[in-house]
């Protein structure tokens, strides 16, 4: 197998403003496979905060994670791989400090490698992963800045989008504003939700519940940290009408298995690109499913992740829920995927009947001015 790893920084025009941070630029990390017989497959690992981190990730998937991949001989198997590279560095990760881009690293390698798999087999992902898929899936516009919130929201809801997400956290009558003004553009028959990106106390976040349910949100995102007590996010939850979401921040099993109960979320949303992988997003996309909670998947990243998110959740024929799509100036994910975002109508896009996550070669390679890592080893 031969493996290149990729990372662009895309120039933009206008930053991404989350209530933790601004993102002056669009990095990307990918991982490219080629088989012996010329078979391809393209995973995405995440890497956006701190912005300067895609070229490290680059570096542990050189050299600490794609020599492990001869050892395990697993390669033909993506899911029982990622359970045993998960093993193999558990120790490491602790001692490192670094089980998040460790963790992102294996994500994306599973995701190369099931997108490789589905191609060796002709077929789209979805798919490969269920002949029950999905030929279409739902999304949302996601990432909307505070400012010009309404304005942007109403942009997308005339690109065809019927559901979008603005974010909040920049005090309490900014937010207020943005929120009613955006409802008052797009009309009240479109869902709209807000990302708090965890920037609340509980007390903050409860003080939230009227404007969520006058706004007549579909989700509070991330009101409060990851690391805040189930309990707070539970009284938050027990505050409002408004469900509670979260998930991107989740980074084990055990997580996705004991948090969406105990902390009341209505709304389950990992981020493939960070843990877990294709394997892992369909199995936490099943459990949410049988548990009544809303899958979906999150992804602020270029366009082979947000593929691969949309091949999922097409597999699992999910009539509920949607992909997160980042309303913000990204050419590296509205070029990738632009056969499928031409066909945005109604709040759905198809997925074309191609092999794997249907990206090619050439369409990376126009991003070469862009490049500032690539490095090849063959394992
Ligand atoms: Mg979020």
């Amino acid at each position: 197998m031969r493996a290149t790893i990729l990372v662009h920084r895309i120039p933009i025009d206008t930053p991404v403003q989350t209530s933790f941070g601004i993102m002056h630029d669009r990095p990307s990390l990918m991982l490219r496979l080629e088989d012996d017989d010329g078979a391809i497959g393209f995973g995405e690992i995440w890497c956006n905060w701190p912005s300067v981190g895609a070229e490290h990730r680059a570096r542990l998937m050189e050299a600490l994670i794609l020599p492990l991949v001869a050892e395990s001989g697993l390669a033909d198997n993506p899911a029982e791989l990622w359970v045993w590279l998960s093993a193999r560095l558990r120790i490491l990760a602790i001692q490192s400090g670094e089980p998040g881009p460790i963790a992102q690293c294996l994500a994306g390698l599973e995701c190369a490698l099931q997108d490789l798999a589905a191609r060796r087999a002709g077929l789209p992902l979805a798919r490969f992963l269920s002949s029950e898929a999905s030929a279409s899936v739902a999304v949302y516009a996601s990432g909307i800045n505070p400012t010009g919130a309404p304005e942007t929201a109403e942009r997308a809801i005339a690109a065809g989008y019927r559901a979008c997400k603005v974010k909040v956290g920049f005090g309490r009558d900014r937010d207020r504003e943005n929120l009613l003004g955006a409802r008052a553009l797009i009309g009240p028959d479109v869902q709209m939700m807000a990302d708090a990106n965890q920037a609340w106390t509980s007390e903050e976040a409860v003080s939230f519940a009227e404007t969520a349910d006058e706004v007549g949100l579909s989700w509070l995102e991330e009101p409060l940290a990851h690391d805040v007590a189930d309990e707070d996010w539970r009284q938050v939850a027990d505050a409002m009408q408004t469900p509670l979401a979260a998930g991107e921040n989740f980074a084990s099993a055990r997580d996705f298995d004991e948090l969406p109960a105990a902390r009341g979320l209505g709304v389950v949303q990992p981020d493939l690109g960070r843990w877990g992988g294709v394997a892992q997003l369909v199995a936490v996309g099943r459990s949410a499913r049988a548990h009544c909670m809303l899958f979906c998947p999150h992804w602020l990243g270029g366009g082979v992740g947000l593929l691969t998110s949309c091949h999922v959740k097409a597999a699992l024929d999910d009539e509920d829920g949607f992909v997160e799509v980042d309303f913000n100036d990204n050419p590296m994910r509205s070029e990738l995927a632009a056969e499928i975002f031409a066909t945005l109508r109604d709040g759905r896009v198809s997925l074309p009947d191609k092999p794997g996550i249907g990206i090619d070669d050439a369409a990376i390679d126009a991003f070469r001015a862009h490049l500032t890592v690539a490095r090849e080893i063959t394992f």
